[in-house]
């Protein structure tokens, strides 16, 4: 059993990786509980998890660079550091907070591992490193040109770590996530946003013309690449494409969304939004080469089981 830090436990992507490992693992939680979303949302992930006396939660925030170090202490073996400022819109009003969270926070993460004598730590990055599209799918030799702060703050964190591993030999491995979705999933993001609207039967906003695609990622695909993290070291010093190997139009998300909820709700094409990414596409080649990952969930199946979890659920 080894002692685990999961930072942003309490979110979406951290929770689901706490409770696949929380059976094998002691499990710590560090989550300022921020009220980017509904906060009824992290408490019931956080009650889920700490019905397993395997877990602790400590409400913290990871630009405390004295908490850090005494919760990375030297019995911890491997951190997961999911915490962040999650959201590109939200960046593209106030930049500043990114930067603080996602590169300060990464850097505290980072330090106090390296100190503690961590063996691993697996870094949450994004798709949004990438941003403007010259060709696809992205493969990590694409260029990273973010279009927005957030993607900004994710790049200068995924460099903080390959530094940490190259110059001060801290194992690190990046995880460019593309759209992430599931059961819990944030409620700010496209998919629940559309699921909800259509459950009610109210209007659907989607921003510019609906031809922008997407590589949707399902939640049990992330967790499992990051379980295999605690197996090997064929990923150090790597950043690497962790998506769902096919995109869609918002669209089609759209169209199978209808079919799957029975929805008539009309759609409202407003303002694209700045900030946003045109198109995204994993090439996840590396990730299959380094940790034999391979997507299993298609979009129609994850969305299914999205949606009937909206139904019960939310
Ligand atoms: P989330 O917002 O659900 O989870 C992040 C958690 O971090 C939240 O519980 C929040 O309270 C916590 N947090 C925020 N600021 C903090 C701080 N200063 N100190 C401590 N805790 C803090 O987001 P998520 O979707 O689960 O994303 C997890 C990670 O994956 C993030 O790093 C995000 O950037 C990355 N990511 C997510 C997606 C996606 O589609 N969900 C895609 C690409 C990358």
């Amino acid at each position: 059993m080894s002692k685990i830090v999961i930072t942003g436990g309490a979110g979406f992507i951290g929770s689901h990786i706490a409770e696949k490992l929380v059976s094998e693992h002691e499990i710590i939680i560090i989550d300022n509980l921020d009220d980017y979303y509904s906060l009824e949302l992290k408490r019931r992930n956080l009650k889920l998890l700490l019905a397993n006396p395997n877990v602790q939660f400590i409400e913290g925030d990871i630009t405390d660079t004295d908490l850090l170090r005494r919760v990375i202490d030297a019995d911890v073996e491997f951190v997961y550091h999911e915490a962040a400022q999650a959201g590109v819109r939200i960046s593209v009003e106030d930049p500043f907070k990114p930067n603080n969270v996602n590169v300060l926070g990464t850097l505290n993460v980072l330090k106090a591992s390296l100190d503690a004598g961590v063996k691993r730590v697996i870094n949450a990055s994004s798709s949004s490193v990438y941003g403007k599209v010259k060709y696809l799918p992205f493969d990590e030799a694409h260029p990273t040109m973010p279009v927005s702060p957030y993607g900004v703050s994710k790049l200068a964190a995924e460099h903080y770590c390959r530094v940490f591993y190259e110059v001060y030999g801290l194992p690190t491995v990046s995880l460019r996530y593309f759209t992430v979705y599931g059961p819990r999933m944030r409620p700010d993001l496209a998919i629940s946003i559309f699921t909800g609207k259509m459950l009610a039967n109210e209007p659907i906003t989607v921003y510019g013309d609906g031809k922008q695609t997407r590589d949707f990622t399902y939640i049990d695909d992330i967790v499992r690449v990051n379980r295999r993290l605690l197996d090997t070291n064929a990923a150090d010093g790597y950043a690497m494409n962790v998506g769902g190997g096919h995109r869609i139009t918002v669209n089609d998300l759209i169209a199978h969304l209808r079919e799957i909820t029975g929805s008539a709700s009309e759609i409202v094409y407003s303002d694209k939004q700045k900030g946003d990414a045109e198109h995204t596409l994993a090439d996840t080649s590396l990730a299959e080469k380094l940790v034999g990952y391979r997507p299993e969930v298609s979009i129609r199946e994850g969305l299914g089981r999205f949606v009937a979890w909206y139904r019960q659920h939310r």
